[in-house]
């Protein structure tokens, strides 16, 4: 099995997972982290896991898997409690889907008796119910969910739209109710920075800039 790197404390806890495609990865990254970490727990560690294709994205990633984690291990290198783990990188075949269910199970055998947390935003979280196993999704890793500055409206408003979607039994709505924190926005994306690198420089770590340009990726 993938080891993470490095390998969180034996008391770490909860584990995090935090999936994306980085691509590159950015200051909202790091910001969501940071907050997640906050809200979680003291002992909280948090676990980068870049995904090979995201189900719901059509177009496959613009750089390499070894580009990605390049940077992100330039990143992480500034980022306290956070481990890099490739599992899904390595364990999917190529141009095929990874699913966070599966993800969830390999860290439970990796890391067998931790809690788990999944890590989504408030827009991810209205879609949930569609991801892969959802309702087993919400048992063994149960969502923290980041919302918008003023967490209470911002948990109420997620609150009804999530019972507006008649898909969550009123006790897993509470679960994903208590699952929310504050986090304010960062004014970062993935898709700003591959459009235009220079004019997106503040949202990237130097080093990861800097490697950006050493390899000329995005067209830098
Ligand atoms: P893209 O623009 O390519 O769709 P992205 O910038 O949204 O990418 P992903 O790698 O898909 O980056 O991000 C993984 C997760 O990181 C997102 O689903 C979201 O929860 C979170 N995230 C992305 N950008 C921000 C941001 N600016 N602030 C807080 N969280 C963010």
């Amino acid at each position: 099995m993938t080891p993470l790197e490095p390998a969180p404390p034996p008391d770490a806890a909860p584990l995090i997972l935090f999936g994306g495609t980085f691509d590159p990865p950015h200051a909202g990254h790091a910001h969501i982290a940071r907050h997640a970490l906050a809200a979680a727990s003291p002992q909280a560690w948090l676990l980068f896991i870049p995904a090979a294709r995201s189900p719901f994205k059509s177009a496959g990633p613009a750089v390499s898997d070894d580009a990605r984690v390049a940077m992100l291990r330039l990143m992480l290198a500034d980022q306290p409690r956070c481990s890099l783990w490739r599992d899904e990188l390595v364990r999917t075949p190529a141009g095929q889907a990874s699913y966070t269910i599966d993800t969830v199970r390999r860290l439970r055998d990796l890391a067998p008796g931790r809690p788990l947390r999944l890590l989504i935003g408030a827009d991810q979280a209205l879609s949930f119910h569609r991801w892969k196993d959802a309702p087993t999704l919400l048992d063994l890793a149960p969502p923290l969910i980041a919302c918008r500055d003023d967490a209470a409206a911002t948990r109420d408003a997620l609150a009804i739209s999530l019972r507006d979607l008649a898909s969550w039994t009123p006790r897993q709505l509470e679960r994903l109710q208590e699952g929310c924190f504050a986090c304010p926005l960062v004014d970062a994306s993935s898709t700003r920075i591959r459009a235009d690198v220079e004019n997106a420089r503040a949202m990237l770590h130097p080093a990861v800039h800097a490697y950006i340009r050493e390899h000329g990726l995005y067209g830098a």
